[in-house]
């Protein structure tokens, strides 16, 4: 984090929050700092966009990313992508809309800005995690197991890994077990490395579509030792980039990205996410997510986001994470170039002999 983000975000209001949010094991919530979302805009230089696409949300835009923000809520979004902050919004006694100092500093500034992400080093190896095997299946996922399906998308996504020129390590690549433990073994061995674990999710028939969960950069209480800020700064702009390119790709809402207490992203010494690539309760995905094809498409749309990472947050990087959605180009008649009367004579000429040359009917 650059150092005047740092002194800036230090002279941020203070405040004990009345509600401690539903992640957080706390007895006595630790005290948290905000700032007002005002300060938040200047800093960015955020513009008022034309619209934002959530009703009562602030839309902004910054360079390539619209960020939207609104009051009472836990989510912000940008470019559409759906971010769950540690603690909500809140207003201070002026009525100031404010957002918590590790909100910014963890969540949205690596993600519009990864160049400024502490101890950058070049990606080197992707670790992918292909979740349960053995005798834990995990979920049923219509006439499959999750850690079948995870384990096939693992091995697609190596292949799309490996011809774009990164280097892949599967946790497994069978169908038997490995202790979480085992898993951060083989993950710390590997230097200059993302942890990258594959998932399905599971609840209600209706709900659908992809999340990623990163590890939280809050403190469980406030006796807990903060996790390294590098990392979480890394994992949340790689959770952002994965959401992003699995959220195109499906056109499925799922829960965006989202911080999780899980004890294996916690134990890793690298950035890491968990990815539910879909929901197995939902018939209709859950038949999808056991195709060869939806699989090939997922595989493609992970290792999208892992080199849209690797190239915003490389050390010599000037690129953004939050890459704008395509924009639709109206197409314009095309315009004549200005042409001297010497070029107007040359085509009266041509378009003479072209009559002349022209077949009779
Ligand atoms: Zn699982």
């Amino acid at each position: 984090m650059s150092c005047c983000v740092l002194v800036m975000l230090a002279t941020g209001v203070e405040l004990v929050e009345a509600d401690p949010p539903a992640w957080s094991p706390a007895e006595s919530p630790p005290r948290i700092f905000y700032q007002t979302v005002e300060e938040l805009r200047s800093f960015y230089k955020l513009a008022d966009a034309p619209r934002a696409a959530r009703k009562g949300a602030y839309a902004m835009v910054h360079e390539d990313a619209t960020v939207e923000l609104g009051p009472g809520v836990r989510e912000l979004r940008i470019n559409g992508v759906n971010i769950t902050l540690g603690r909500p919004l809140m207003r201070d006694s002026a009525g100031k809309l404010l957002i918590s100092r590790d909100d910014w500093v963890y969540w949205i500034d690596p993600i519009l800005r990864p160049t400024y992400i502490a101890n950058r080093t070049k990606l080197d190896t992707v670790v992918i995690d292909a979740s349960h095997g053995g005798h834990d299946t995990g979920t049923i996922c219509a006439a499959s197991r999750e850690s079948q399906v995870v384990l096939q998308v693992a091995q697609a996504l190596q292949k799309e890994l490996e011809t774009a020129g990164l280097r892949c390590l599967l946790t497994r690549t069978g169908d038997y077990f490995l202790s979480d433990r085992q898993r951060v073994e083989l993950a710390n061995a590997v230097p200059g490395a993302i942890f990258v674990s594959l998932h399905l999710n599971s609840s209600n028939a209706d709900v659908s579509g992809p999340s990623v969960y990163t590890i939280t950069p809050f403190p469980v209480d406030a006796a807990s030792p903060r996790p390294s800020s590098a990392f979480c700064c890394k994992s949340s702009a790689l959770a952002y980039a994965l959401q992003y390119t699995l959220s195109s790709e499906t056109h499925l809402p799922g829960n965006g990205c989202r911080h999780a207490q899980y004890s294996l992203l916690s134990s890793l010494t690298m950035p890491a996410v968990s990815v539910e690539l879909g929901y197995a309760s939902n018939p209709k995905e859950a038949a999808a997510l056991t195709s060869p094809d939806y699989q090939t498409r997922l595989a493609a749309a992970l290792a999208r986001g892992i080199l849209n990472y690797s190239r915003a947050a490389a050390p010599e990087a000037k690129i953004p994470v939050a890459t704008a959605p395509p924009q639709k180009v109206k197409s314009q008649p095309r315009k004549e170039p200005v042409k001297s009367s010497a070029d107007r004579q040359k085509k009266r000429d041509k378009d003479r002999s072209g009559r002349k040359n022209r077949p009779r009917r």
